[in-house]
């Protein structure tokens, strides 16, 4: 029996899920009819990469990852292994905007919080009183209550607000777009939770489990991307995908619904299509929409993942126009300094292979929970802005020689407090009642990032698959 399975989204969850399917059909020696559904144009959702005169920009995701060995292992898996490149050993440097000042990342902290202390204590960054605050982590008692917390009220009581404020909100809330105070603990950087119950102190618990690719100090790449960007990798699956798999671009689902034969019917403006098991691989809205009929009382509840909207934007400049050294990988806002820029990557020293020393080549980012009222500017008006923040914080007066601007409309998912239990009940809820139609991809429970995404649609994917292979269809 040939097993009919459809995939909605064609990001890199859904896409990862497709290329399992047909890696656990091909070690079975079965054929499967796999059908990935897309509602734009193109493969890659969030990952898009411009090809231009030979620069590589990133308009979405610039790198990923290297601990996580979900992503690595995939272009691997694709024989893409050459393609890695690892960020530049010489622009490991991060700034923080301080009073209108880039200021130096000190080294030996992980997150921002300190695992070495000396070159702490001597940062500018936070007021004599604050760094003692931090340091009452080393002797705090640690939180016997296990319910979730936001990461705001977590770093707070460990390590104080002026940190909390000036460094990891920046650097961590920055992550997902969002609040500290605002998102989860447990859904976000759950590993702070574990160090605070194993070793009471998280400084003393990071020290102990510190990864070298983590620390701000350590020799090797913490990052990784590809050299024709990131959407190699979207391009090497869809070609590896094209021989048994059938692409469906321009076809948003607008609806799914039970059949009385246990498969389920999906909808698009113009047909239907009915398959085995459906694996979902949206933002929730869209989910929600399209399944309103079909899922459990409460799972507007447990689905509720507020999304934000940023924009990158690129601005490239020939050598001879900057009068700045770009001397590091970019620099990180803090809320309290209020500018349009939350972060920037300075992209052609962090990635040299983009712009081979015909450009350089500044990222911008704008846009994040409670400050996403520069989306409603038009482009023009977001540029004058980037530029003056450009101008301030790096003296940059020059006219760019190229500029490029990517909005992302809420793109980027928020996990609240209580998100991972919210989403958890979802996903029992669904397995009872909905069994054979599967979530995954950045909005669930997985976290935000490639790896991670890859992660989801691989485990979702052999979930789907034992699924086919349950009683009902033998
Ligand atoms: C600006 C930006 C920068 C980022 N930077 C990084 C980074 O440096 N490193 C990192 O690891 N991560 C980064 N991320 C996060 C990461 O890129 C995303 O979390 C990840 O790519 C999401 O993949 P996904 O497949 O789950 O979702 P998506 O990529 O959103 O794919 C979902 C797809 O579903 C389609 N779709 C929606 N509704 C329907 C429907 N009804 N029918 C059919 N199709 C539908 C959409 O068109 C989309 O293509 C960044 C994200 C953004 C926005």
């Amino acid at each position: 029996m040939r097993r009919k399975i459809a995939i909605v989204g064609g990001g890199i969850t859904g896409l990862t899920a497709a290329y399992q399917l047909l890696k656990l059909a091909d070690a079975a020696k079965e054929e499967i009819d796999c059908h990935i559904f897309e509602a734009s144009s193109r493969l890659g959702g969030k990952i898009l990469t411009y090809r231009e005169q030979n620069l590589v920009l990133e308009a979405g995701p610039d790198s990923m990852l290297a601990r996580k060995p979900a992503g690595v292992q995939l272009i691997r898996d694709l024989g893409l292994e050459s393609e890695i490149i690892e960020q530049n050993p010489n622009a490991r440097q991060t700034y923080i905007v301080k009073n209108g000042q880039l200021v130096h990342m000190p080294g030996g902290t992980q997150m921002g919080i300190p695992i070495h202390f000396t070159p702490f204590l001597e940062t500018p960054l936070l007021s004599a009183a604050g760094k003692t605050r931090v340091f009452s982590d080393l002797v705090l008692p640690k939180r016997e209550d296990p319910s979730d917390e936001s990461l705001g009220h977590f770093l707070r009581r460990r390590f104080g607000d002026e940190l909390t404020d000036s460094l990891c909100e920046p650097l961590l809330a920055g992550i997902y777009a969002g609040r500290v105070d605002d998102l989860s603990l447990q859904a976000t950087f759950p590993q702070f939770a574990d160090l605070e119950k194993k070793y009471r102190s998280v400084i003393l618990g990071l020290r102990k489990t510190a990864h070298p690719t983590t620390a701000s100090t350590s020799g090797r790449s913490a990052f990784i991307t590809l050299r024709g960007g990131l959407q190699s990798l979207i391009d090497r699956l869809s070609e590896v995908l094209s021989d048994s798999a059938q692409f469906h671009l321009r076809t948003p689902i607008l609806e799914i619904q039970r059949l009385e034969t246990g498969g389920y019917e999906l909808s698009t403006a113009y047909e239907h299509f009915s398959f085995d098991c459906v694996l979902w691989t949206t933002d929730t809205q869209n989910l929600l929409k399209a399944a309103n009929k079909l899922l459990p009382v409460g799972s507007n509840q447990w689905l509720n993942v507020p999304a934000v909207s940023t924009a990158t934007i690129l601005l490239g400049y020939t050598p001879d126009q900057l009068n700045h050294s770009l001397d590091g990988s970019g620099f990180v806002v803090p809320r309290l300094e209020n500018r349009a820029i939350t972060a920037a990557t300075w992209t052609s020293s962090k990635w040299p292979h983009t712009t081979q020393g015909r450009f350089s080549l500044i990222r911008c980012y704008v846009g994040r929970s409670g400050q996403q009222e520069i989306l409603e500017l038009d482009d023009k008006q977001i540029l004058q802005k980037v530029r003056r923040d450009l101008e301030d914080l790096m003296g940059i007066q020059a006219s760019p020689y190229f500029t490029h601007i990517t909005r992302w409309q809420e793109a980027m998912p928020q996990y609240l407090v209580g998100h991972r239990e919210r989403i958890r009940t979802f996903k029992q809820h669904m397995a009872t009642h909905t069994p054979g139609f599967l979530v995954a991809g950045a909005s669930y429970d997985g976290g935000v990032g490639i790896p991670d995404c890859v992660l989801q649609g691989q485990k979702t994917a052999t979930d789907a698959w034992m699924y086919m292979h349950t009683e009902i269809f033998r």
